[in-house]
C-alpha cells in the first residue's frame, strides 16, 4: 500500500485506518496503538505514519520462533497482548514460518517447515529465541526433532538477518543457568557469537517491547540502538527506580516495613522489602503489562531484577533489601536531584533505619536481626 509517510502531527492516512478496520481493529484503537508505539520508541509524532506504513508493507520478513529451555512465559505474554493483538501483528502481518507452541503442524511436518524456511529465506528472516540453550554434555539436555538446541540455534540464528532473544533465559541464560547450572545453559549470543542478536530480557518478555523492536526493524531496516548488554535503549535505558510511581515515597523516606502494613497499603516505597528497582534497567513502570494495566511494583511486590544478567544468583534473597545500593550516587546520576534533596533523603533514611543498608557488610545481618525480633 502506497501511503504518505510523513505528517507533522502524526495523522494516519485514511487508507491504512480503513485497512485495519477491515481486519476488525477500530481506528481509535489503531491510532492509540501507533501513538503508544512511537512513545515507546521515543520517536516524534511525525514518524507515526511511517511506522504504520511499515506494518502494511509487502516486504515483511518471515519469522522463525524457537523455544528451548524456558517456561513458555514469553509466548504466553505474546498471546495475551492486544489492541491490536501482537499475535495478530506477528501472525497476520508477519509471516511466521515456525513456532512450535502455536503452529498447526507438528512433528516431522513442523520440522520440514522450519528447515524449508531457513533455506528459502536465508539471510532475510528474523529469528526469535525463547529459553536458554544447554551446552553441557554436547547439548543432550534439550533436543527437538532429533537435533540438539545448540545445533538448531546455530543453524537458524546463523542464517538469520537478525535474532531477537526474548526473556532472560535466551538473553542471559536465566534460571536454567543459575548455579550450579547442571545443563551448562548459555544465552543465544554465547551459542552463536557471530550472529546479530538483540536481547529483550525480563520474565516474561514484555510483548510491547518485542513489537516495538520488530516495527523499528520494519521501518528503518535495522535494529534499535543497544546498550552494552545488547538491550535496546528505548526499553532498557533507564532504571526501574527512575520512573517508579513509588519514587516520591523513596525520596521522602516513606517505606513499607512489611507486606500488608499501613505503608504498604498507602503505596510507600518497597525498598525495605527487597525491591531491586535501583539496580534494574527496564521500562516496566512506563509500559507495564496486561494492556498497560499494572506491573509488579504497582501491584505491591518489589522488583526482583529479572531483566538483569544472572538475576537469580545476584538478586536473591528477593525479600531482603539490597546490601550495597551505591548510595545516593544512584539518584545523582539517574535523576540529577539536588544535593539538598539528597541530604534530606539521607536524613530520612537515617530516621527509617535504612542508612545501615549502605554500611558495607552489616546490612543483611542487621535486617535479619530486625525481622527475627
Ligand atoms: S526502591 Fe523500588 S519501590 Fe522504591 S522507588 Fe525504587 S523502584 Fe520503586
Amino acid at each position: 500500500m502506497k501511503v504518505d509517510e510523513t505528517s507533522p502531527d502524526g495523522t494516519l492516512p485514511e487508507a491504512i485506518l480503513q485497512a485495519w478496520e477491515a481486519r476488525g481493529v477500530g481506528r481509535r484503537d489503531f491510532i492509540k496503538y501507533c501513538t503508544a508505539l512511537a512513545a515507546t520508541l521515543a520517536l516524534p509524532p511525525a514518524l507515526i505514519p511511517r511506522l504504520a506504513a511499515a506494518m502494511e508493507a509487502d516486504n515483511r520478513p518471515p519469522v522463525i520462533w524457537l523455544e528451548f529451555q524456558g517456561c513458555t512465559g514469553d509466548t504466553e505474554a505474546l498471546l495475551r497482548a492486544n489492541q491490536p493483538t501482537v499475535a495478530e501483528l506477528i501472525l497476520d502481518r508477519l509471516s511466521v514460518e515456525y513456532h512450535e507452541t502455536i503452529m498447526a503442524a507438528a512433528g516431522a511436518q513442523a520440522e520440514e517447515a522450519k528447515w524449508a524456511a531457513v533455506e528459502k529465506y536465508k539471510g532475510q528472516y528474523i529469528a526469535v529465541v525463547e529459553g536458554s540453550i544447554p551446552a553441557g554434555d554436547g547439548g543432550v539436555y534439550c533436543c527437538v526433532g532429533g537435533d540438539s538446541a545448540l545445533n538448531i540455534v546455530r543453524k537458524v540464528c546463523g542464517n538469520a538477518a537478525a535474532t531477537i532473544a526474548v526473556g532472560n533465559c535466551a538473553s542471559f541464560g536465566g534460571i536454567p543457568a543459575a548455579a550450579p547450572n547442571p545443563t551448562g545453559a548459555i544465552s543465544v549470543q554465547q551459542a552463536v557469537p557471530g550472529a546479530t542478536v538483540i536481547n529483550l530480557p525480563g520474565c516474561p518478555l514484555n510483548a510491547d517491547n518485542l513489537t516495538a523492536t520488530i516495527v523499528h526493524y520494519l521501518t528503518f531496516g535495522r535494529l534499535p540502538a543497544v546498550d552494552g548488554l545488547n538491550r535496546p535503549f528505548f526499553a532498557y535505558g533507564k532504571r526501574i527506580h527512575d520512573n517508579c510511581e513509588r519514587r516520591s515515597h523513596f525520596d521522602a523516606g516513606q517505606y513499607a516495613e512489611a507486606f500488608g502494613d499501613d505503608g504498604h497499603r498507602r503505596g510507600h516505597c518497597l525498598y525495605k522489602l527487597g525491591c531491586k528497582g535501583p539496580e534494574t534497567f527496564h521500562n516496566c513502570p512506563t509500559v507495564r503489562y496486561n494492556e498497560g494495566q499494572s506491573w509488579p511494583v504497582m501491584a505491591g511486590h518489589g522488583c526482583i531484577g529479572c531483566a538483569e544478567p544472572h538475576f537469580w544468583d545476584t538478586m536473591t534473597p528477593f525479600y531482603r533489601r539490597l546490601p550495597a545500593v551505591p548510595g545516593f550516587g544512584v539518584e545523582a546520576t539517574a535523576d540529577k536531584i539536588g544535593l539538598g534533596l539528597a541530604a534530606a533523603t539521607a536524613l530520612a533514611f537515617g530516621a527509617h533505619g535504612v542508612a545501615s543498608a549502605f554500611r558495607k557488610g552489616d546490612a543483611m545481618e542487621s535486617d535479619k536481626v530486625k525481622k527475627e525480633e
